[in-house]
C-alpha cells in the first residue's frame, strides 16, 4: 500500500516564531493513527532545526525546500545535502516550478540534485507539471511524462520503489485555480502509466503521486478521493493550522 501524504510548503513565508507556533498547532489535533499516512513539511533552511526540534508526532517529517546540485565547496549561498542530512531532514522538494522559472534549473541540474539527495539518503519530492499554455494546446500529458522521464529514469526500480511526485500544474499555483479532480486523476493516471512502461505495474504502483496546485480544505476529500492521487503538495493553506489539519485529515485511510 503507498503512502498517502499531506506535504506542506511554506515557501519563503513565516517568522520563527509564526513557524514554531504552526509546528505545535498542526500537531494538536487528533490525526487517524494511520501508520500508511505522513506529513512532510518543507520549511525555509533557517527553521529546519528549530522546526524539527518541536515534532513530536513520529507521522510529521520535515524537508526541505531546495538543496545545492554540488557536494561541497566554493558555492556562496549553497546548501549541501550532506548539511541537511546532518539536520535529519529527510525529504528535499527538488524541481518546484518556481525553482525552474526563477532560478532557472533545467533537467540537467535536477538530475543532480536527485542523485546527490538519494546518496545522502534523502527522499526527493519531485515536483513536475504544465504551464496554462501547454495544457491549452493539449499535449500536457506528454509533456509531464516528458519531465519524468528526463529527470528519473536514469534511477535504478528499486531507488523508484516509493518514490515520491508531486504533480502541479503552474496554473493551479498560488493561483486559487485548482485542476478539477478528474484532470488531477488523469495526469497521474498518465505519470503511473508512464513509469511502468519502463519499471513494471510493481513498482509504478508503489510511487506516491501527490497532486499540488491551490489545494485547501474545501476541495482536498474530492481530490484525494480519486484512485491515483495519493494526498497533495500544499502551498497557501499549509500556513493556516485550521486548514492543513483538515486537508492533513483528507488523505484517503
Ligand atoms: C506549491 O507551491 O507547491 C503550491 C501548490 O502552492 P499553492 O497550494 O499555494 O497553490
Amino acid at each position: 500500500m503507498r503512502k498517502q501524504i499531506a506535504a506542506a510548503n511554506w515557501k519563503m513565508n513565516l517568522n520563527l516564531a509564526q513557524a514554531l507556533k504552526l509546528t505545535e498547532d498542526l500537531q494538536s489535533y487528533n490525526y487517524s493513527e494511520n501508520s500508511n499516512h505522513q506529513v512532510i513539511i518543507a520549511v525555509p533552511f533557517p527553521y529546519l532545526l528549530p522546526v524539527t526540534s518541536k515534532i513530536q508526532n513520529p507521522q510529521f517529517h520535515i524537508a526541505a525546500q531546495n538543496m545545492a546540485a554540488t557536494t561541497n565547496g566554493a558555492y556562496t549561498g549553497e546548501v549541501s545535502a550532506e548539511m541537511l542530512k546532518d539536520l535529519h531532514v529527510s525529504h528535499v522538494l527538488i524541481g518546484h516550478s518556481e525553482r525552474r522559472e526563477y532560478y532557472h534549473e533545467d533537467a540537467s541540474v535536477l538530475v543532480k540534485k536527485i542523485d546527490l539527495a538519494i546518496q545522502f539518503g534523502i527522499q526527493p519530492i519531485f515536483c513536475c507539471g504544465e504551464s496554462l499554455s501547454i495544457r491549452e494546446s493539449g499535449h500536457q500529458n506528454e509533456y509531464v511524462s516528458q519531465q519524468v522521464k528526463e529527470c528519473l529514469f536514469h534511477l535504478d526500480q528499486d531507488v523508484l520503489r516509493n518514490f515520491i511526485i508531486a504533480y502541479e500544474p503552474i496554473w493551479a499555483i498560488g493561483t486559487g485555480k485548482t485542476a478539477t479532480s478528474e484532470q488531477a486523476e488523469e495526469m497521474h493516471e498518465a505519470i503511473r502509466n508512464t513509469i511502468a512502461e519502463k519499471y513494471g505495474n510493481d513498482i509504478a504502483d508503489s510511487v506516491s503521486i501527490l497532486y499540488g496546485g491551490s489545494v485547501k480544505a474545501a476541495n482536498a476529500k474530492e481530490i484525494f478521493g480519486k484512485p491515483n492521487v495519493d494526498g497533495g503538495l500544499v502551498g497557501g493553506a499549509s500556513l493556516v493550522a485550521d486548514e492543513f489539519s483538515q486537508i492533513i485529515m483528507s488523505l484517503k485511510p
